[in-house]
Formats: structure tokens, sequence, C-alpha cells
């Protein structure tokens, strides 16, 4: 029943549905994964950031505003596609009535038909009857056949009525049938074009949100190549980019880091630029990058050279997409940047893990903790 458009469109609704339905779970594994790098560790914990709390304005290139709306589109796009989901299951059921009613209606036109037959053949029998020919024997006296012919008169005439009577009942039903199936029709067409419409609005925002969210992460120095202005730097991708195991993540899901042949998980990356630009107006020059997203062969590699000291391959942050190890003075610790740091990373979501204070002892070791940042 359904026609090539809704079938696309139920295609549609479906694809966005999967992308969102991902949105929704998935976010404690990653969460349950963080700071898995060396396992638990008692120890230290992060001092709180007291001495920079005057600095509100932490975020002078509104990424996190940005960041924030496109969480708020997602959940958006989510309800929205539940309804439309639902709209659409609504719309199926009605266009199964609407077959229905045009089966019951086919049927009625049948049964019309058929009750007509025998109506035109009742017709020519009464004009029949009285007949010039069979008039002589209709009044000739023999009252036998004079009165078998009124009899059947009399009873085609009451047949008439009856054939009449079941006429207009068929007839009647079938003016109804045709009216609900008309409404049914006109009802089924504008719910499918105010489906389309909807789709098409959050499709042209997601559109302009990642076209946004782009120009802010060139303006604060993320190169994009041109295939990661497509598919990658998406944080509406991010749900999807969990399902990938440890150190397998996709190109796609990955976004450039200021700074050269680094990245990180979009949502990571995105509050990166945003501490970057603020650690670049503290100290006049942007964070230094020693190592960012691991894939499973480098953290193999890594392993080897340093078997014991480096995290059991698959078992890194940095495989998630959300670590980076840094330089610059952060490495020092106890330095000025890493002091910094301390103090105003949590701002942006990142942190440095309890187990980097002690176990082992990881001043250059920083993540990004999604579920901080996501409540910025
Ligand atoms: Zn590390």
């Amino acid at each position: 029943m359904a026609s090539p458009r809704s079938a696309g469109l139920i295609a549609v609704v479906m694809a966005m549905t999967s992308l969102v339905v991902g949105a929704s779970s998935g976010q404690g594994e990653a969460q349950a994964a963080a700071g898995a790098e060396r396992g638990s560790a008692a120890g230290r914990q992060v001092r709180e950031p007291g001495d920079d709390s005057k600095d509100s304005k932490t975020d002078p290139i509104g990424l996190n505003d940005l960041r924030r709306e496109a969480q708020k589109a997602t959940a958006d796009i989510e309800a929205a596609t539940k309804a439309l989901v639902g709209r659409q299951k609504a719309l199926d059921e009605s266009q199964k009535q609407l077959a229905t009613k045009l089966g019951a209606l086919q049927v009625a036109n049948q049964e019309l038909a058929k009750v007509r037959q025998p109506l035109s053949e009742l017709v020519q029998s009464l004009y029949q009857v009285p007949a010039a020919t069979d008039l002589a024997t209709f009044f000739s006296g023999k009252e036998q056949s004079s009165l078998r012919a009124m009899s059947d008169a009399t009873h085609l005439a009451e047949k008439r009525q009856l054939v009449f009577a079941d006429s207009g009942k068929v007839y009647e039903e079938r003016e109804r049938l045709a009216a609900e199936a008309q409404e049914l029709r006109a009802a089924n067409l504008l719910q499918e074009a105010q489906l389309n419409a909807e789709i098409d609005t959050l499709r042209k925002r997601s559109r302009k949100l990642v076209k946004n969210l782009t120009a802010a992460l060139q303006k604060a120095g993320v190169r994009l190549n041109k295939q990661s202005r497509t598919t990658g730097c998406d944080p509406t991708q991010i749900a999807t980019a969990e399902k990938f195991p440890n150190g397998l993540l996709p190109k796609a899901f990955l976004c450039p880091l200021p700074g050269k042949g680094h990245q990180l998980r979009a949502d990571a990356a995105i509050s990166f630029a945003a501490l970057n630009e603020a650690y670049r107006r503290r100290f006049g020059k942007p964070m230094c990058i020693t190592s960012s997203y691991r894939s499973l062969g480098a953290q193999q590699a890594v392993y080897y050279q340093r078997p014991g000291l480096a995290a059991i391959p698959g078992k890194s942050n940095h495989g998630l997409g959300l670590a980076v190890d840094l330089c610059g003075g952060v490495e020092v610790f106890r330095s000025v940047q890493f002091n910094w740091l301390e103090a105003n990373s949590k701002k942006y979501g990142f942190i440095h893990p309890d187990w980097a204070y002690s176990s082992p002892f990881e001043p250059w070791h920083w993540e990004y903790d999604p579920k901080l940042g996501s409540a910025l």
C-alpha cells in the first residue's frame, strides 16, 4: 500500500531512528572505560579549581555553546523522530483501513450490480405480462389462468419492492464507504506532507549546526580536511563512535586537534579546542601534544617498547579517542602549566585521572570525561 514516496519517507525515519536511538544508549560504556587505562587508583583526589574560578570567560570562541546546541539538537531530533515514527505507524494503520474500505467498496459495487440485474429483468417481465398478445388470455374469463396471471403480477410487484429496497441500502452503503475512503485518503496525504516537511526542517537544522561547528573549529585552528568536513567532527555521531572497539575507531568519527597529526573523538576534540584557546590566552602558545588517539596497532607498538609501563593494548583511553599526553611543561608535575591545567581543565570536560597522580605517575596524561563534558 505504501507509495514509493512514503516508502522513502519510512527509510529516512528509520535511518534517523537508528542514528538517534544509539545516541541515548552507550553513554555508560565510555564512562566505564574511563580510567581503565591503569585500573582504578586510590591516592590523591583531583584538586578543586578554586583559584581561577573568577575566570568565567572560559570559552571566548563559543565552542562549548555550539557543542551544547548540537547536543540539544540531537535530543530534539531524537524526540521528534520518536514522534514521527509514532505518526508514521498511525499513518500505515490508516492506509490499511483505507485499503479495507476500498475493498468493501468494491464488494458493494458488485452487490449493487447483482441487485440491478434482477431488477432490470423484473422490469422487463412486468412489461411483458400485460403484453397485447396476452391480454386476451388475461381477460378471457378462464378464472384459473387469470388468477394465476394476477398472482404472478402481485408477486412480481412485491419482489420489485424488495429489490428496490435492497438496491437502495446497498447504494447508501456504497456512498458512505466512498465518502469515508475519500476522507481517509485526504487525511493521509496531509499527514505524509507534514512528515516530509518536518523531516526536511530537522535535516536543514542539523546541516546548519554542523556547518557552524566546523566554522568555529577552523577558527580555533583545527585544520579540517574535506573528508572530515562531511563525515567527522560531528557531535551527533558520538553515539555511533562509542560502538566501535578500543583502538578501532574509524577515521570518520575522529576530529583533528589544533596542531599536526593528532586527533580525538569529535566531542573531546571540540572541548579540547576550547581548552587550548584558554591555555593559549594564558601562556601565549597552544598546548603541546605528544600523543592523542592511538589505534590498536599503535597501542601494541607502545606496549612492546615499554612493557609494564604502557597500558595493555585495547585498554587505553587513547584508543577511545578521549585521552591526550601533553608536553610544553604540563608533563612536569606541579609546573605552572600543570597547575593551571589542573585548576581549569574541568571547565572544558578534561581531567587528570586519579591513577595518573601515582600509579603509574603520568603528569602528562589528561582525559576527556564525556559525562563532565556533556554537563558543561
Ligand atoms: Zn596517556
